[in-house]
């Protein structure tokens, strides 16, 4: 698999092992982005010349595959910047169009500040609370206290498929449950969960599913919002401007149909179809072997950290819901010591919150180095990071 990487023929020697920030990207969605640029390039939605129709005919083609392959419609596939702008325009328009003063929006506390800060600011404004399911002793979800908290208040439940903290899949299945059982809308976090998991919309049975394309192979700056047919005709737009009216006149505006209804001012056009692109080479994965492969490697860490490294404390025991994502304290490295030693040895590792400044206080520690194996890794880079690892503690002892 690394040979579909570029990046890796471009810098021999490298060990990327932060992929839960952002995944490397294959030549076939650079291939493609370029042959967009150098052949197709116009503004889509527009034009009445043959190069603008074929601009056009790509994005939506693009849109159309995302679309089959989330097991939604066209209608209810939406570009967004990324999963932070999926879930603002969410928290927004959705905010604006069901909570009244008094109301909970329900998140977890093992969230991206992305799902958090957003609901925040809507729940200020419209006079609405925030609540958010604590964690278990094992570090899961705890549902008993999920099941007690919910209650007619309840209008929104919004959480992650995947923490990118935990490395662990939510129990998304049961907690959409409970959130029909009081009527409130769900929306899922599917930054991480898009590049591991198989996602049908139909079967989570979610009302929204958010994900930005850099983390499953596709570019920076696009992302997608699954939205129910249903809530996205009755919610206001997030933003004007063009593509997004029927008509404008002085006195006011009309809107477009889904989706353009939700996507104003011109598309990010080439990030559309890199993310095309993306999903073409995700379905030529067999994504449970993948995930078998990234289990392994995170195994194979887990373990050696627990026999060699008695100072370095793991944030969660794996189970069945893992994905081998290793977030982990050291007792006298600080992760950012520990990272940069790591990229002397051009082994490349995330340190710090995480974009989860909440659950870093749960923990009761600032910050934390995290391993994210992906399909590109093997045994090799696992032990080039333990090598680091071993510096580091002869260094800081
Ligand atoms: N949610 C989760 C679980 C994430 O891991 C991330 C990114 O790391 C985000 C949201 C935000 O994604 P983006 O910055 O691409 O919008």
């Amino acid at each position: 698999m690394r040979a579909e990487f570029p990046i890796f023929a471009a810098h021999p020697g490298l060990v990327y092992l932060d992929s839960a920030a952002t995944s490397q990207k294959p030549q076939i969605v650079i291939d493609r982005m370029n042959r967009y640029y150098t052949e197709e390039n116009a503004n889509v939605h527009r034009g009445v010349y043959e190069l603008s129709e074929t601009a056009t005919r790509v994005f939506e083609g693009s849109r159309a595959y995302i679309a089959s392959a989330l097991n939604a419609t066209i209608e209810e596939t939406i570009f967004t910047r990324g999963t932070t702008e999926a879930i603002n325009l969410v928290a927004q328009s959705l905010g604006q169009l069901l909570l009244q003063p008094g109301d909970e929006i329900l998140l977890t506390v093992a969230e991206h500040h992305s799902n958090i800060v957003p609901w925040q600011i809507v729940a200020e404004r419209h006079g609405a609370k925030v609540r958010f399911i604590p964690l278990n002793k094992d570090r899961r979800l705890d549902m008993q206290e999920a099941a007690r908290m919910v209650n007619s208040r309840t209008k929104i439940m919004a959480f992650a498929h995947i923490s990118n903290v935990l490395g662990i899949e939510h129990p998304v299945h049961d907690l959409i449950a409970l959130a029909k059982s009081v009527g409130a809308a769900t929306l899922v976090d599917g930054a991480q969960g898009i590049a591991h998991l198989p996602v049908d919309v139909r079967v989570l049975d979610c009302d929204f599913y958010a994900f930005s394309g850099h983390k499953v192979f596709g570019p920076t700056g696009i992302g997608v919002l699954y939205g129910r047919k249903s809530l996205l005709d009755r919610m206001p737009p997030y933003q004007g401007g063009g593509d997004m009216i029927e008509k404008v006149t002085l006195n006011g505006s009309t809107w477009n149909s889904l989706p353009s209804k939700f996507e104003a001012g011109t598309p990010n056009i080439a990030g559309a179809v890199g993310l095309g692109a993306a999903f073409e080479f995700v379905k030529g994965l067999d994504l449970g072997k993948t995930l078998a492969h990234d289990r392994a490697l995170g195994q194979m860490l887990v373990d050696e950290i627990k026999r060699s490294f008695p100072k370095m404390n793991l944030m969660i025991e794996p189970g069945p819901d893992w994905i081998g994502l290793v977030t982990m304290a050291h007792e006298f490295i600080h992760p950012h010591d520990l990272a940069a030693i790591c990229d002397t040895d051009q082994v490349c590792i995330r340190a710090g919150h995480h974009c989860a400044q909440p659950l870093m206080e749960i923990f009761g520690v600032p910050a934390t180095a995290r391993v994210a194996p992906f399909l590109y890794n093997d045994e090799n880079d696992i032990d080039r990071f333990v090598a680091a690892l071993h510096k580091a503690e002869k260094l800081f002892a």
